[in-house]
């Protein structure tokens, strides 16, 4: 429970915390604080606090101060639970929650950059904001994080998002002056991460400290560049040496003139918050007088549906019922179909993981839906569906790939669901459901 911090790390921390320097070592002989915050596009607000009892299994649920339908838990398994895989909620330490409730999001459709997004804690949440307006890039630099982030972002039902794997410098080439918000939630020396995972110990010097502020300004410069006037950028870190929190606040205000802080920077600690520390800052770009997100410009090979009516494609109806609209914005990337966001901007050239909702793939005359089309669905848009209880043994079968009972009447592709909520698909014949639940998702994958 106490990890052996080295000396040079805790004679700073004496300096820098002085008499609240015992009450901070002290947290290391308590467990760390473990959360859930439940996904409020899919989860009616009077049914939050019973879907995180249904996931943790435990009647002991705390609020997460400030953050609607954000719980602390100290039971169970909840990334196990059914309800997880549909998408009900996201497992994020509770001051990682901190950084998207400045980003002043939620009146008008926007354009959002979560520069390190991976795993995508912070992306869902602001996800969870936007409520499916406007447009957010999510950016990952590492592939397989990129891959890890795309497959959040899936799960819990974001339409409007775009996953790209780039380097910072090359999307700010890219992007100039596009974003209206943007998150950078850098890299850093991780010293939030120590109770909770004793290896980032062992990863921490003073050299990496001065490492890892160099990185940040690069990065916030490079979130300069990208941000439209008038916007606003949030910095954030899990760390608390001053260089990479409010030292970096300051260069970054010497730099840069036309930024001011638009709130004064939080910085939690585990002896004053509830969770296992975070800093967070923003700045506003005050020369703005152009109107958020007035200059889009899309290009791109955008269909509507009567073009794919005309190229003699069957539509979406096959699985569900006409939830796409005339306007919506439809994408042929190869053989499968996307819906894309709204404010969808060039992609031609991007390392991109993901365009938004991908619907399906034609093979043959048939058009198949993908996973990722289920966890935008309601039942109901659904030509077919099953509903499984939460924390029922079929629904736990379904996400290890096994076949599932249904009413023999049942036929075709079919939404399976558990709690009311979407898990997969799979296709009814004969009073079976044959598993369609992608072979890398199932529970026992990897086994
Ligand atoms: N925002 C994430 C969340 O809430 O789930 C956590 C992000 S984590 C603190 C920082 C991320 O930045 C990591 O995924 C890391 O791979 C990525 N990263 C590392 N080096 C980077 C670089 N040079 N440019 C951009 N991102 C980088």
């Amino acid at each position: 429970m106490n990890p052996e911090l080295p000396k040079e790390y805790t004679d700073r921390m004496k300096g820098q915390l002085l008499s609240s320097f015992d009450d901070y070592m002290n947290c290391f002989l308590m467990p760390s604080y473990k959360a859930l915050r439940i996904n409020r596009r899919k989860v009616l607000p009077v049914d939050h606090a019973s879907v995180g009892r249904l996931a943790t299994g435990s009647e002991k649920l705390e609020p997460v101060d400030g953050i609607e339908g954000a719980f602390y838990y100290d039971e169970g398994s909840p990334g196990k639970s059914a309800l997880h895989a549909a998408g009900a909620f996201y497992i994020q330490e509770p001051s990682a929650m901190l950084p998207a409730t400045l980003m002043d999001i939620g009146k008008t459709p926007l354009k959002v950059l979560d520069l390190c997004a991976a795993p995508g804690g912070k992306t869902t949440q602001i996800a969870d904001m936007m409520n499916g307006l406007g447009l957010l890039v999510a950016n990952e630099i590492i592939p397989s994080r990129a891959k890890i982030l795309s497959e959040n972002i899936e799960r819990m039902g974001v339409e409007n998002a775009l996953v790209i794997s780039e380097d910072p410098e090359k999307l700010s080439e890219r992007f100039a002056g596009y974003f209206d918000r943007i998150l950078v939630d850098a890299p850093c020396s991780g010293e939030g991460m120590f109770r909770k995972n004793p290896e980032a110990v062992s990863e921490w010097s003073l050299q990496n400290v001065e490492m890892c502020a160099k990185r940040q300004d690069w990065l916030l410069d490079c979130a300069v560049s990208m941000l439209a006037p008038g916007g606003k950028i949030v910095y954030s870190t899990c760390t608390f040496s001053p260089e990479e929190d409010e030292e970096c606040v300051e260069r970054f205000l010497a730099r840069h003139p036309s930024f001011a802080i638009s709130s004064p920077p939080v910085k939690l600690y585990p002896h004053t918050f509830r969770g296992e520390g975070h800093f967070a800052a923003s700045f506003i770009e005050t020369r703005g007088t152009v109107p958020l997100s007035q200059k889009i410009e899309t290009k791109g090979r955008f269909l509507s549906l009567k073009k794919l009516r005309q190229r003699n494609r069957p539509s979406v109806s096959e699985f569900a019922k006409d939830f796409i609209t005339e306007t919506d914005r439809l994408a042929m990337f190869g053989d499968s179909l996307y819906l894309v966001p709204d404010m969808c901007p060039d992609i031609d050239g991007l390392k991109v993981q993901r365009a938004g909702v991908k619907i399906g793939t034609y093979k043959k005359d048939r058009l198949e839906p993908d996973h990722a089309l289920s966890h935008i669905l309601r039942p109901e848009d659904a030509n077919c569906h099953i509903d499984l209880e939460a924390g029922s043994r079929e629904a736990m079968q379904y996400l290890e790939g096994m076949t599932i009972s249904c009413a023999p009447s049942l036929k075709g592709w079919c939404l399976v669901c558990a709690g009311g909520l979407p898990m997969g698909w799979g296709k009814a014949s004969g009073g079976v459901v044959k598993n369609h639940y992608p072979k890398g998702l199932r529970s026992n994958a990897g086994i």
